[in-house]
């Protein structure tokens, strides 16, 4: 297959490329280096299959070449990333979105949209199932994303009921894994990082807010089965074990080995920073089970070892 993936030097995008590759596909990464880096894909420049190409897909979206399936990554992803850049946000879910389903349609290829556990918003229901509607402030500090990725959900649903396209939903629960951003302020770099430099792991509020992590393998895994499904319907892709800060603290610290001298503290961030924060998240992945025959494989330890070593090798 011809793909091209926007954001396609992020931290996910750059795991997605590498994959495509090495199962014989070609790839055009599209990415404008808001919040990724040539750094991530630069082990895959020398492959004649796979091309890079610096552009703000809010602008616009063409490319000359046959493409059987385009993947829109590109948002910025994290808190910190999104806060910091708000009207970006919203922009590339809305009409960055819209240019990539135009080039899916005008090309005739398959159409998969990243979509989030944050269309949930804060969710008063739990475990959550794609059929939740979701608790989300539409004012909020965290709604130029979720109510952007909540945009993007229903221009690509448009786009299936009006134009056929074949289109696919996946909702993202929080994935980690070697370069993702040492500096995007979100809980694993920020965890793993301070673990790393013997610094302490800076816990939020009280520590009992929840989330279930994926590894990226897995994520990707995840990514390609519902592409290749016949799937309309937003699908869930998350690790189902859910943990408190408090204990996924201990776990970095676990897995960081016994020569860590760091310890968990709890401090209070920003009002900003933690505003409508989640306070419970676990996917329910009944349909990723029976639609993508999909469970998560790599256990959390096993997942943060990989983890701690990519930052230990560019940290020190
Ligand atoms: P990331 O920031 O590493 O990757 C996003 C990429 O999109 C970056 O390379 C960025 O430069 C690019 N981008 C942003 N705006 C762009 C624009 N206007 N034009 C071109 N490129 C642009 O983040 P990630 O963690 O790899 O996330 C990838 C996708 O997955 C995002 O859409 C995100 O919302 C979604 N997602 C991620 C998670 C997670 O836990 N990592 C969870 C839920 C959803
Ligand atoms: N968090 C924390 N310490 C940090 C960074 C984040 O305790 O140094 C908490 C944050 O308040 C939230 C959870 O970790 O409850 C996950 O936050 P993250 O920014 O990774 O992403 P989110 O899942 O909110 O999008």
């Amino acid at each position: 297959m011809n793909v091209l993936i926007t954001g396609g030097a992020g931290f996910i995008g750059s795991h997605l490329s590498e994959r495509l590759l090495k199962d014989g596909h070609r790839v055009v990464a599209v990415d404008n280096f808001i919040t990724g880096s040539r750094a991530n894909v630069a082990h895959l420049a020398a492959n004649p299959d796979f091309e890079l190409i610096e552009r703000d897909i809010i602008a616009g979206l063409d490319y000359a070449g046959p493409l059987d399936a385009v993947m829109n990554l590109a948002s910025p992803a994290s808190p910190v990333g999104y806060l910091d850049n708000p009207i970006e946000t919203m922009l590339v879910g809305s009409h960055g979105t819209r240019n990539a389903l135009e080039l899916a349609r005008v090309k005739g290829a398959r159409f998969l949209q990243a979509s989030t556990s944050e269309v949930y918003g804060d969710p008063l229901e739990h475990p959550q199932k794609e059929s939740y509607w979701g608790n989300v402030s539409c004012t909020g500090v965290r709604s130029v994303y979720d109510e952007a990725k909540r945009f993007a959900e229903a221009l690509t649903m448009a786009y299936h009921r009006r134009h056929g396209l074949p289109t696919r939903i996946i909702r993202i629960f929080n994935t980690y894994g070697p370069r993702m951003d040492l500096n995007d302020g979100r809980v694993v770099p920020n965890f793993v990082k301070q673990a790393v430099k013997n610094e302490p792991v800076t816990i939020y509020g009280d520590g009992t807010a929840t989330r279930s992590f994926t590894y990226v393998s897995d994520l990707v895994e995840g990514m390609l089965r519902l592409l290749m499904s016949d799937e309309p319907m937003p699908v869930n892709v998350g690790n189902p074990r859910e943990m408190t800060m408090t204990e996924f603290a201990e776990a970095v610290l676990k897995a960081a080995g016994p020569e860590c001298r760091s310890q968990a503290v709890y401090v209070q961030p920003s009002k900003e920073r933690i505003a409508d924060d989640p306070q419970r998240r676990r996917p329910d992945i009944t349909r990723a089970r029976a639609i993508l025959g999909w469970d998560p494989k790599v256990p959390l330890e096993d997942g943060l070892r990989e983890t701690i070593a990519y930052f230990r090798s560019v940290i020190h």
